[in-house]
């Protein structure tokens, strides 16, 4: 950590934060400039609060050297990390093609859109029970039922399934049927759902908020690590813009932004970020293309019967479509799709 004086501090200000710093054990390194003087503060630091030397007189700014997202960062883990999801491996050069439904909505539907996805190389089924929705009139999701739905079609077809918790009360059930927890844009800063998903032992989903910068979500990452649970994908799913031309603005430089900050896989959701089938196969390819480590996209067999999010949903054959474009992608950038072998919980 640096601490930077201003212009015009006085001695006794100067000594004063020196000796805050030797009273936490750690040294002090003065450097007089010709207009500044700064002060590196040497030793283990993970107990200091910066924030409580921007409050000493006579200090101007305080500017850490390591980044607070300790776990998440590249400091911490070097090499890409490579997370499991029952045999399906996401990052380190292995894409994750998820899809589904926005919603589970009956065990038929379930299981005409699990069979084309599968057929068409997807290897992680999504598909939500508990939908965080604007409106609380607005449909709300099938709850348990729609889990076991879920969990039975995933099974059926050889998937594993990624699905969303939003209540902190709920991460023991969802944890019973899901392979991947996701937390949605809403709740990436529900510090107390990241700390209970942080305490099982199944791989997070963490998307971005959509207000939320890198810094944000990789803090968020860290708070379900320094829990223990070391498998955590985040997603890109668009942030708040200006133009209604799109549902959100698809930040794809994100990914290689946050690929030089962490080992973390991150992977893109064009279908979130746009709101439009019409964006969802280019946003994808270049997702891929700038380095993500996988898709995810919402499909449904009759958009106008979807109960939510239809207007963004993919047809199955769009899907099959964009789903083999992403595979001549892959193959050119040398990246590799794990098939789904079959699961069974
Ligand atoms: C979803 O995946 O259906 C969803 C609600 O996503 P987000 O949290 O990104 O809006
Ligand atoms: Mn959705």
């Amino acid at each position: 950590m640096i601490i930077i004086l201003k212009s015009g501090v006085t001695d006794a200000q100067i000594k004063h934060v020196i000796e805050r710093v030797e009273s936490l054990g750690l040294r002090a390194h003065l450097s007089c400039g010709t207009h500044r003087t700064i002060i590196g503060v040497i030793g283990d630091k993970s107990q200091l609060q910066p924030a409580r030397f921007q409050a000493i007189p006579g200090v101007a700014d305080v500017i850490s050297v390591l980044p607070s997202y300790k776990l998440a960062s590249l400091d911490a883990h070097p090499e890409p990390s490579i997370v499991n999801v029952k045999g399906v491996k996401i990052g380190g050069g292995n894409l994750a093609m998820i899809a589904g439904p926005c919603a589970v909505e009956s065990a038929e539907r379930m299981d005409a859109i699990a069979k084309s996805v599968r057929a068409s190389g997807a290897n992680i089924l999504r598909g939500g029970a508990f939908k965080p929705r604007t409106s609380p009139y607005a449909y709300q999701g099938m709850g348990e039922e729609g889990l076991k739905i879920l969990r039975e079609t995933g099974d059926k077809h050889g998937l594993p399934v990624v699905t969303e918790v939003m209540d902190p009360r709920r991460v023991e059930m969802v944890e019973r049927y899901a392979d991947m927890i996701q937390i949605g844009a809403r709740n990436m800063q529900n510090f107390v759902l990241l700390t209970e998903v942080g305490s099982t032992k199944k791989p997070v989903l963490l998307k971005r908020g959509m207000s939320a910068t890198i810094v944000d979500l990789l803090m968020s990452a860290e708070y379900i690590l320094s829990q223990g649970n070391p498998d955590v994908v985040l997603c890109e799913r668009g942030v708040k813009g200006f133009d209604p031309a799109t549902r959100n603005l698809f930040d794809v430089a994100a990914v290689p932004a946050c690929k030089v900050l962490s080992h973390l896989p991150i992977i893109v959701d064009p279908s979130h970020a746009t709101g439009r089938p019409d964006l969802i196969g280019p946003c994808a390819l270049a997702g891929v293309a700038a380095g993500a480590d996988g898709v995810h996209i919402e499909v449904h067999n009759c958009p106008e019967e979807a109960m939510s999010d239809g207007p963004q949903a993919l047809l199955p054959e769009q899907y099959q479509q964009l789903a083999g474009q992403i595979r001549a992608l892959a193959a050119l950038l040398g990246k590799t799709i794990s098939p789904a072998a079959g699961c069974k919980s």
